[in-house]
């Protein structure tokens, strides 16, 4: 039993919050915090048990160190931007308590995403006594989960991992994204990169594509990116050679996409505007919709999984472990549409695992460092069912 904080009230804070409160032996309170406290109201409104609301700056440590501990948090769920991470951690560490998170660091000025500060912390961590996961979502989370299960109960060695994400919803929008459309477009217009054989190597954005036959779904075209699991899996599973990440995206996304960036659109430097500075793509953020908003008419389903090859008992073996989640179903049991849910449910596994005492360390781990097997039952469990299947 524990009182979690949960901090951003989006897309997956709301997913985060709804599923905690349907685990009340574990998340005895519950408290949701975030830079816009009305749509922790929302959210509270939305659920049936009692969700205390505050209003937070995640920047400012010294507040958010205040809020852990007027509280009482016995652990914190990260939901807000990338942005806020390192200053989360730093406020986990002044007050003692356990911290998780479904994104990695990345700094306002340069789109570079990248664990190297948050896994600097370790030291910090182990010195508190106090446990840090990272990227408990889906993809990164689930993501290396499975591949962490294939390693322990399908092969001697995996050689060869893709990482396939295909969205096949529809929203009815011309254009939004599924989740914060500024961390979205900095990620998909970033070059794209691969680690082959012991060195990254990198593509021009969205260049590298190709179709694959998605169960339940059919063909669709993915492409090539880069994705912050890859950045840990090379460290951790044993003997891979090979590491891709792949990303379906339809025409229509595509062309809008193009017409943005030649504007100039999703540029991420200030330019003069009536005098005033703005950042050219938060100012589209601030007109595009809301990813907690697309959930009402999201129709269809995803697909998100890893496609492994590599060796066992000194034959080759090949392995596709994946999740399929249904944008309505998602709305009909917490209002959201899949993208969202494929998020939260992982962070509230993984805290629930923390609490629990099922996964504990000292220090800072990402999510294959630990024993895939509750997490994986907790996903069956959860709304997350997964399958594997032989290829
Ligand atoms: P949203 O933009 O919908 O929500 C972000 C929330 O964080 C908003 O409520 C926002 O407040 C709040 N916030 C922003 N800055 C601060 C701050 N300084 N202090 C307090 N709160 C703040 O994003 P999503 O819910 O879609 O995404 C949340 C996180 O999940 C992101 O980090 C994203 O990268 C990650 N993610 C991870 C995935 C995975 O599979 N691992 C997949 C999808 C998302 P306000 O309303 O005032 O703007």
């Amino acid at each position: 039993m524990g009182k979690v904080l949960i901090i951003g009230a989006g897309g997956v804070g709301g997913v985060v919050t709804h599923k905690c409160a349907q685990v009340p032996e574990v998340f005895e309170e519950i408290c949701l915090a975030s830079r816009t406290v009305s749509k922790c109201d929302d959210i509270a409104g939305q659920i049936e048990r009692p969700i205390r609301t505050e209003r937070i700056d995640a920047m400012d440590v010294k507040a958010t160190a205040s809020l852990i501990r007027a509280f009482g948090a016995d652990i914190v769920i990260n939901v807000a931007l990338p942005y806020q991470d390192l200053a989360i951690m730093e406020a986990c560490l002044e007050t003692g308590v356990p911290y998780l998170d479904t994104a990695n660091y990345e700094s306002e000025d340069d789109p570079d995403f990248r664990y190297k500060e948050q896994w600097e912390m370790g030291g910090a961590f182990r010195k508190k006594n106090i446990m840090a996961l990272l990227g408990s979502g889906f993809d990164p989370g689930v993501t290396n989960v499975f591949c962490a299960y294939a390693q322990k109960h399908f092969f001697d060695e995996i050689h060869y991992i893709d990482i396939m994400d295909c969205n096949a919803g529809e929203h009815g929008k011309a254009f939004a994204t599924n989740f914060n459309p500024e961390i979205n477009i900095r990620e998909i217009t970033k070059k794209g990169k691969y680690w082959e054989e012991g060195e990254w190597k990198f593509t021009e954005p969205l260049s590298v594509h190709r179709p694959f036959d998605f169960p339940e779904i059919g063909e669709r075209e993915m492409y090539l990116l880069y994705h912050e699991e890859e950045e840990s899996l090379v460290r951790n599973i044993k003997g891979l050679k090979r590491i891709r990440f792949w990303m379906t995206f339809g025409q229509e996304y595509l062309t809008h996409l193009r017409v943005l960036q030649n504007v100039g659109m999703t540029r991420i430097d200030e330019v003069e505007y009536e005098g005033k500075k703005i950042v050219p793509l938060k100012f589209l953020k601030a007109v595009l919709p809301e990813p907690s908003s697309l959930g009402e008419n999201y129709k269809g389903k995803t697909n998100i999984g890893c496609m492994m090859e590599g060796i066992k008992d000194g034959k080759p073996s090949k392995k596709y472990i994946y999740n399929i989640c249904d944008h309505e179903k998602c709305y009909q049991e917490v209002k959201s549409q899949a993208i969202s849910y494929t998020t939260g449910v992982p962070a509230m596994i993984g805290a629930m695992l923390m609490l629990t005492g099922a996964w504990k360390g000292k220090g800072v781990f990402n999510m294959e460092q630990l024993d895939p097997d509750p997490f994986m039952e907790k996903l069956n469990e959860h709304g997350l069912p997964w399958v594997v299947e032989d290829r």
